[in-house]
């Protein structure tokens, strides 16, 4: 249970913050049932993500790593929690310019925010890399495993960022737009120990920001001005009271 006083002060933070901006990692999704990729029951503890990961296994054998994708597909069914949907009353309050996540659920946007920057891309548009065309997640539902496109017959590919990709640039530069003059930076279910969370989360501590924490097991030490240590649904609910009082 976080401490009253805790919340009561991180509620005064945003409250008093010009800009803030909401990084989010795998622990903001746990809760809806996606367990984190790089955890003991993790997609990868299951799958060796250079088998099934890179975009180079896809090139080699597409209907290999659809084995994988097969069952992200299933897990992108899951319903968004009540730490997600306080973000998202968190944005139309006027007290979040938006979020920027390593996630690929789309769990952010079911909730209901609007401005979502996905580092890793989503499982949102399916896209052909034989002949460019893309296609939205209901059309793939429709199809069989793994989905051909309807055009030229090739395995689709989603537009989440594999291993070995770079991060699209467009991601990128929303993130620069999002991170420009934020006072808070609400971290939440990442441990910021890997490229890009690590780097935002840094500059943003450089250039004066502070942070707010939000983790089961706290992580970013003294990079947080305030930590809250218990799970995201809990911490974000009794936020979203204090910020309504
Ligand atoms: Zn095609």
């Amino acid at each position: 249970m976080p401490e009253p006083t805790a919340v009561r002060r991180a509620a005064d933070l945003l409250q008093r913050s010009g800009k803030t901006v909401a990084l989010t990692g795998a622990g903001v999704s746990t809760e809806s049932g996606i367990p984190d990729f790089r955890g003991k029951n993790g997609l990868w503890s299951r799958f060796d993500p250079m088998e099934y990961g890179t975009i180079g296994a896809f090139g080699k054998d597409p209907k290999k790593v659809w084995r994988m994708l097969g069952e992200l597909l299933d897990l992108i069914e899951a319903k968004p929690n009540q730490g997600h949907l306080a973000l998202a009353a968190m944005e139309r309050k006027g007290l979040l310019a938006g979020i920027v996540t390593q996630n690929i659920d789309g769990l952010h946007q079911k909730a209901g925010s609007s401005k979502v920057v996905e580092f890793h891309g989503s499982m949102a548009i399916f896209s052909c890399l034989a002949c460019g065309k893309s296609f939205p997640l209901a059309r793939i539902r429709q199809l069989a495993l793994p989905p051909l496109c309807p055009e030229c017959a090739e395995v689709l590919k989603p537009d989440v960022v594999f291993f070995d990709e770079r991060i699209p640039a467009a991601a990128l530069s929303e993130t620069e737009e999002l991170l420009a003059g934020v006072d808070v930076l609400l971290v939440a279910g990442t441990s910021c120990q890997v490229v890009p969370a690590s780097y935002i989360a840094g500059r943003v501590y450089r250039n004066g920001g502070r942070i707010i924490e939000i983790n089961l097991e706290p992580a970013l030490g003294g990079f947080a001005e305030i930590t809250l240590a218990a799970g995201f649904s809990k911490v974000m609910t009794q936020l979203l009271n204090a910020l309504s009082k």
